[in-house]
C-alpha cells in the first residue's frame, strides 16, 4: 500500500486517528475502548443508529441486566458511555471509502474524513425472499421487523417466515397483538435454540406450517395482504393460506457493499479477518460485529469483537509512530 501524501483537497478533510463505521454493540464498544485509549474516535453512526438492537424488544441475554433491558435503551447507554470518554458520534453514513492509500478517506453524503485506523462495524440487514409482490406490499402487510410493525396487526392473523431464533422471537412478540401467528418453515425441524423453541411451542396463539415455502404474497396496497401462496416441499402440493400480515425472519446479510473489491470477504460478503485478531486484508482496517461474524451474531459477541478491534487499532497506531 502506498502512504503517499494526499492531494491538497483530501488534506483539507478533517483527520481522526480512528474512525468507526456503525453504531451497534460492536461500533460503540470499539468507540468506548478507543476513547479510553485517548484516541478521540469519530463514530459515523450509519443509517440505523444503535444498529439492529434498536428494532428489537427485550434483550434478555446481555450480561449485567438480570431483568432484561430494552434494545434501544441498551444502545443509548452504550452511546452515552462512549461519549463520556470523548468519542464523537455523528449521524452520518459512509457512502464511499478510499483504502488505496493512508490516511484512508471516508465520504458521507455531507462531508469527508481522513483516518489512519478504520474500524468497520457496519452490521447486517434483514434478508428478504425476493418475491415480486414483496416490494409492492412492504409496509402494506409485509414486514421484516415485528417490533416496528407488530402494533398494526392487533386482532389480525399473521404469518412469520423462518425457523431460527429470530422467527421464534418475532412470533412470540407478535402474539401480543395478533389473534393468531403461524410460523411457516421450510423444514420440519427448527434451527432455533431449545429455549426459544419451547417458549414458542408453549404459546397457544402460535400455529405451525412445516416443510413449506412461500411462493407468492396475495394482496394489494389498497386492501393489504390477504393470503400467501405455499408450496409444500414434502408433498409437492400448492395451497393458499389466508393471512393479513407477513413477517420475514430468514436471516441477515452483512452491510459491506462499499468495501467490495477492497477488503477480502467470503462469498456472501462477511469481511475476512486474521483470526484471532480483527485485522482485515488492508493494514489499518479492522472489522468487528456482524459485518465479519457469520456464526455467533450476538450483541455480546459483537461487543467483544468491537473491544478487540479498538485494541488492534491502538496497537497499529502505536506501531506507525515507532
Ligand atoms: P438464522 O439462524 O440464520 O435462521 C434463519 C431461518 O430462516 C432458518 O430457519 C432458515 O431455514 C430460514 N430461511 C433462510 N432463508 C430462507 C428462505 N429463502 N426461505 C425460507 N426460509 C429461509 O437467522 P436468525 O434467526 O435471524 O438468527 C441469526 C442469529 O442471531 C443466530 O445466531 C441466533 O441465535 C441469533 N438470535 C438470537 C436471539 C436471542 O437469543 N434472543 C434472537 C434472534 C436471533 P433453515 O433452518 O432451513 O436454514
Amino acid at each position: 500500500m502506498s502512504t503517499s501524501s494526499p492531494s491538497s483537497t483530501e488534506a483539507q478533510h478533517p483527520y481522526h486517528r480512528v474512525i468507526i463505521l456503525g453504531s451497534g454493540p460492536a461500533g460503540l464498544t470499539a468507540a468506548l475502548y478507543a476513547a479510553r485509549a485517548d484516541l478521540a474516535p469519530l463514530v459515523l453512526e450509519g443509517l440505523q443508529p444503535g444498529g439492529q438492537l434498536t428494532i428489537t424488544t427485550e434483550v434478555e441475554n446481555f450480561p449485567g441486566f438480570p431483568e432484561g433491558i430494552l434494545g434501544p435503551e441498551l444502545m443509548d447507554k452504550m452511546r452515552e458511555q462512549a461519549r463520556r470518554f470523548g468519542a464523537q458520534v455523528k449521524f452520518q453514513a459512509a457512502v464511499e471509502v478510499d483504502l488505496s492509500h493512508r490516511p484512508f478517506t471516508i465520504r458521507t453524503d455531507e462531508e469527508a474524513f481522513r483516518t489512519d485506523a478504520l474500524i468497520v462495524s457496519t452490521g447486517a440487514t434483514a434478508k428478504l425472499m425476493g418475491l415480486p409482490a414483496e416490494r409492492e406490499l412492504m409496509g402494506y402487510g409485509v414486514s421484516a421487523c415485528a417490533t416496528c410493525d407488530g402494533f398494526f396487526f392487533r386482532n389480525k392473523e399473521v404469518v412469520v417466515v423462518g425457523g431460527g431464533d429470530s422467527a421464534m422471537e418475532e412470533a412470540t412478540f407478535l402474539t401480543k397483538f395478533a389473534s393468531k401467528v403461524t410460523v411457516i418453515h421450510r423444514r420440519r425441524e427448527l434451527r432455533a435454540s431449545k429455549i426459544m423453541q419451547d417458549r414458542a411451542f408453549a404459546n397457544p396463539k402460535i400455529a405451525w406450517v412445516w416443510d413449506s415455502v412461500i411462493t407468492d404474497i396475495v394482496g394489494s396496497q389498497q386492501e393489504g395482504v390477504t393470503a400467501v401462496k405455499l408450496h409444500n416441499k414434502r408433498t409437492g402440493l400448492d395451497s393458499e393460506y389466508p393471512t393479513q400480515g407477513v413477517f420475514y425472519a430468514i436471516g441477515h446479510k452483512p452491510n459491506t457493499e462499499i468495501f467490495k473489491g477492497m477488503l477480502d470477504m467470503n462469498d456472501v460478503g462477511y469481511i475476512k479477518v486474521a483470526d484471532p485478531t480483527t485485522k482485515t486484508s488492508v493494514p489499518g482496517v479492522f472489522a468487528c460485529g456482524d459485518a465479519m461474524d457469520p456464526i455467533y451474531r450476538q450483541a455480546i459477541t459483537a461487543a467483544g469483537t468491537g473491544c478487540r478491534a479498538a485494541i488492534d487499532a491502538e496497537h497499529w497506531l502505536a506501531e506507525l509512530q515507532d
